[in-house]
Parts: structure tokens; C-alpha cells; sequence
């Protein structure tokens, strides 16, 4: 099978072992730069070029950065019309790219999130406070990603004050409800196709609140309660991800879910676990492939 894995840096982690994971069961996989592909888009036969040369693929694995949203997503859609497997589908990745969009499919769900609110003008900062439960609450820059443009705001004041800052910048933004007793921690859980494969409890630096492990926080491997397992799998299943990050806190009331992340990174979770994420994505890939044969048919 011919695998292409769309990355726009082959030395990252992920797409190394991806790489290696594909080639030990015999695929044939390379990396092609996202941004560097242009698209013949026809009524004829559409068409994917990179170097001059057109790209010819049985199945794509997205590994779309944040910043190349846009590109990326068009992209994935391109080889989709082509009728390339794509491990995660355009329509979802954009769905889980926009964070509130993708609470709103979770809240249809009734999959659990802490309460958030959303404005569009600073026009009653106290009714969209006590919407959340009041202070402390935590607020959210919608592009924000990586732990960064997440603030606590502890005291009414600076709840008011910092809102009243990002709309002034015109940003979007989200007020949410602070769930003190995770700890300054949460769960990244990998699902891939119906399962949660591997699981990280990841605990902030001391003083923050923000577990990434990008603003230094540390992970340990996690064991799941049935309840945290389920909620993964369905916030998978709500933005139609076959492959996903789950972030979920811990709290009083159950599993909440914080985010859903497209293109999950493999080494915090690989090290942590030491379970070959890398294998059961290609697995799955195998898996869906053989029944997209079997029926004749695109597997949604
Ligand atoms: P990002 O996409 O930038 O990582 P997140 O929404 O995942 O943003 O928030 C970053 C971290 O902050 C989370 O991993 C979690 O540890 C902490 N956090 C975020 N929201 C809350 C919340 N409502 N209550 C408690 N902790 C939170």
C-alpha cells in the first residue's frame, strides 16, 4: 500500500514513527509537505502535484499543523474527491479545529465539558461570569493552542479586566468554568477507531494550572476508568475522528471533556505509555482499507 503521510516537517517524532511504523509492515510510505502541493481541481480527473510530479496514494494520514488549518483541510478534501483513504476525514478535522464548534457537537452529545460561554461584544462581562458559576473561572483565546492564551482568573476583578482586554484586541474568546479539583492536571487519551490504545495523566509545573507538556508539565501512564474511556471514544465519534486526542479533566461530577485534538502528538504519549501508538494507527489504516475492498465502496 502506498501511504502518504502529510506533515510538513519529516524530522518531527510523529511522522518518524509513522514512517517506521509503516515501512516495517511493508508499505510503501513517504512525506509530503502539505504546503507544498498545489491542486488540479477538474471535472475529468483532479489531481495532487508535488515537485512537478503528481502524488499517487492509496491512503493519507493528516498531520495538519494549526497554523495550515485552511491549506491543510483543502488539501485532505483533494485526495478525498480522488477517492484516497484518508485516515482522518476534512469535515471532521475542521470540526475539532474550531473549539467551539466542537463543544457544541460535544454538548448535542451530552458528553460532558465543563459549562462554557461565548460572546461576541464585552456589552454584560457579569452575566456571561455568573453563566460560567462565577469566579475563579478560566478563559480561553479561541486560536490558542498549546496551553498558551489559557488564563486563570481568580477574583472577579481579573475575570472583568482580562475579558474586557481581549475584546478590546478583537479576539475570540471562551469564559469556562475552572475545575479546581483536577489539580492543575487532565488525561490526553489516544483513541484510535473505538478504542482508547494509550492513555497519559499529564500534571502541570508547579504554580500552573495548564498541564501541556509544552509549558513543562510531566506525564505518567494512566489507567482509565470505564466512564473516562467512554467519554473518549464518543468525543471521538462526535466530530467523526477515527484517530484523536481526547483531553478530558477530572472532576466531582465525572469526565469532562476539554478538547479534541486531529493530529495528536505521538511522543508524549509513545514515551509515557510505551505502547506503539505508531503500529495501531497503520493497523487501522490496514483494517479499513481491506474493508473499503471487501465492500467496493469509500469507508466513511
Ligand atoms: P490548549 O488547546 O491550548 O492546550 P486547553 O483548553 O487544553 O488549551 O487548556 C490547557 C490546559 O489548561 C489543559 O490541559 C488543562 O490542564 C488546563 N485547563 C484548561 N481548561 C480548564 C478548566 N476549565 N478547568 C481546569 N483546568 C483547565
Amino acid at each position: 500500500m502506498k501511504i502518504g503521510i502529510l506533515s510538513s516537517d519529516p524530522s518531527l517524532y510523529s511522522t518518524r514513527r509513522l514512517v517506521e511504523a509503516g515501512q516495517q509492515r511493508g508499505h510503501e510510505v513517504r512525506v509530503v509537505s502539505t504546503l507544498h502541493c498545489s491542486m488540479n481541481i477538474n471535472a475529468v480527473q483532479s489531481s495532487v502535484h508535488l515537485d512537478g510530479q503528481a502524488v499517487d496514494l492509496d491512503a493519507i494520514i493528516p498531520r495538519i499543523a494549526a497554523s495550515s488549518t485552511f491549506y491543510g483541510c483543502a488539501l485532505v478534501r483533494q485526495f478525498e474527491m480522488m477517492g484516497v483513504y484518508s485516515l482522518n476525514s476534512s469535515i471532521a478535522i475542521a470540526r475539532s479545529r474550531d473549539k467551539l464548534r466542537a463543544l457544541q457537537l460535544l454538548s448535542r452529545k451530552g458528553i460532558g465539558m465543563p459549562i462554557t460561554g461565548f460572546a461576541n461584544k464585552p456589552d454584560n462581562i457579569a452575566d456571561l461570569i455568573d453563566m460560567v458559576g462565577g469566579v475563579p473561572l478560566v478563559i480561553k483565546l479561541l486560536e490558542g493552542t498549546q496551553g498558551i492564551g489559557v488564563v486563570l482568573a481568580e477574583t472577579r476583578k481579573a475575570a472583568e479586566s482580562v475579558i474586557e482586554a481581549f475584546f478590546g484586541m478583537k479576539a475570540n474568546i471562551l469564559i469556562q468554568e475552572y475545575i479546581r479539583e483536577s489539580n492543575g492536571s487532565d488525561l490526553r487519551c489516544f483513541v484510535v477507531g473505538n478504542k482508547v490504545v494509550a492513555a497519559m495523566l499529564r500534571q502541570g509545573k508547579e504554580g500552573d494550572f495548564r498541564s501541556n507538556l509544552h509549558r513543562g508539565g510531566s506525564a505518567t501512564v494512566a489507567k482509565l476508568t470505564a466512564a473516562e474511556r467512554k467519554c473518549a471514544v464518543m468525543a471521538a465519534k462526535a466530530m467523526g475522528l477515527k484517530v484523536a486526542g481526547v483531553d478530558i479533566v477530572r472532576s466531582n461530577r465525572g469526565p469532562l471533556v476539554l478538547e479534541v485534538n486531529s493530529s495528536p502528538g505521538l511522543e508524549g504519549i509513545e514515551k509515557a505509555t510505551g505502547v506503539s501508538v505508531a503500529d495501531m494507527i497503520i493497523d487501522k489504516i490496514e483494517q479499513d482499507l481491506l474493508l473499503r475492498k471487501n465492500a467496493g465502496k469509500i469507508v466513511a
